[in-house]
């Protein structure tokens, strides 16, 4: 695939020495957080609730981004919450459009108390009928998966519950998919329904490393007045923390993928190291009891193609083994290649082959068509501006793909 940039509709910018928020933010609090923080502010009690509903529909489904803009609220009431409050969704330091209309996001958030402050990466991929958000939990991650470019920036910060929920928000501003907002003209999005109708929890981080914060995220992002998202249509992908898979199923209810990539704990050791901890076996058990496990609702396994490492047959038929008796499907990841990545994309025809297999097997197995690569978007390449990539990785890696 060609590397050339279609267009960068805002060119980046040096980070800024922004100052920490005074006021707090009211984005991703429960209703019940924001109800207490309103009243601390001096907003009756008994007003609290309707108040938190209002808020709820010009925040969620409005989208509004200012108080000035809440037309029901009286003037002096915008007024203190703006003294008090603040609604601010991420700075926009980077939107690069892949030749696919796959978007990618390079979003600043402001410092929180003495820290710094941080970027991170979200990725909009538009197909037929769907509209996918690739959501990031974590400024860097912890964990360090070798076919993955995030892991090789180091964990900065976990993200607040309001920074994720800022996430979605500010995606569907830029694609205008809001009541009265106009999708920028020219863009690649569904021909019909939400321009974003899924999110999955699957950009840079580990969300199970950063539980309660993607918890709270993903119940504003479900509920049914606002946002409302099905959470059907949101994924949580993890490498495999296995003592939060069970707490996953029954708190948050998404659906749930696994990083697997390798079928012997000799080889997923190396490719996905948390398996030292928790091996192959337990994490299986693990998603065996996952709850509301079926047919309809099955679990996804990703895959990546690795070309001489994990991608023979045998290995295919390991996995259909290994797999057996869970409801699931298999996502099949040609590796996306980042600077000074150690590893190869498999060979179309052994992607195929290893595909048939498991499919003979009973298992869906779709291979993944790579979208955004042009933009470094592809599964597995996003990494955030404080460790950016120099020109010459840049022009290597369009090298790499070219080739
Ligand atoms: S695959 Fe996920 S868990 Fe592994 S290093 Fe990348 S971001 Fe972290």
């Amino acid at each position: 695939m060609s590397a050339a940039i279609d267009h960068a509709v805002l060119a980046p910018r040096p980070p800024a020495a922004a100052a920490a928020p005074s006021r707090r933010s009211l984005l991703g609090l429960s209703r019940e957080a924001m109800a207490t923080a309103l009243v601390e502010a001096g907003i009756p009690e008994r007003q609290a609730k309707m108040r938190v509903q209002q808020l709820w529909h010009w925040l969620y489904v409005r989208g509004v981004k200012d108080f000035a803009d809440m037309r029901n609220v009286s003037k002096d009431l915008r007024q203190l919450l703006a003294e008090h409050f603040e609604i601010e969704r991420p700075e926009i330091v980077e939107e690069q459009i892949s030749v696919d209309g796959t978007r990618k996001w390079l979003f600043r958030f402001p410092a929180r108390g003495a820290g710094r402050p941080v970027e991170i990466e979200t990725v909009y991929i538009p197909e037929e009928g769907r509209g996918t958000l690739c959501v990031s939990s974590q400024v860097g991650c912890t964990l360090t998966c070798t076919f993955c470019h995030t892991g090789t920036q180091r964990l900065v910060r976990n993200l607040e519950p309001g920074e994720i929920v800022g996430q979605l928000l500010t995606a569907r501003e830029r694609l205008g998919d809001f009541p009265d907002a106009a999708t920028p003209q020219g863009a690649i999005v569904p021909s019909e329904g939400r321009l974003v109708s899924n999110v999955v929890m699957m950009g840079m981080g580990e969300p199970l490393y950063n539980y309660d914060n993607v918890a709270q995220a993903i119940a504003v992002m479900s509920d049914g007045d606002g946002l409302a998202l099905s959470k059907r249509r949101i994924t949580l992908s993890t490498s495999g923390v296995v003592p939060m898979i069970g707490r996953t199923g029954e708190e948050m209810g998404v659906m749930l993928a696994i990083s697997l990539h390798a079928v012997t704990d000799e080889l997923r050791n190396v490719l996905v190291p948390i398996n030292k901890k928790y091996p192959i076996a337990e994490l299986m058990e693990a998603c065996r009891s996952y709850p509301g496990l079926s047919n309809a609702r099955r679990i996804t396994f990703e895959y990546v193609m690795l070309k001489g490492v994990n991608d023979s047959l045998d290995d295919a038929r390991q996995l259909v083994k290994l797999l057996r008796g869970i409801p699931a499907k298999i996502n099949l990841i040609p590796f996306n290649p980042w600077p000074g990545s150690p590893y190869e994309c498999s060979d179309w025809d052994q992607i195929e082959r290893f595909a048939d297999l498991v499919n003979q097997a009973g298992y869906a197995s779709p291979i993944r068509t790579p979208r955004g690569r042009d933009i470094f978007a592809a599964c597995g390449q996003l990494k955030s501006e404080s460790e950016r990539m120099k020109k010459g990785d840049r022009l290597a890696l369009a090298a790499a793909v070219a080739e």
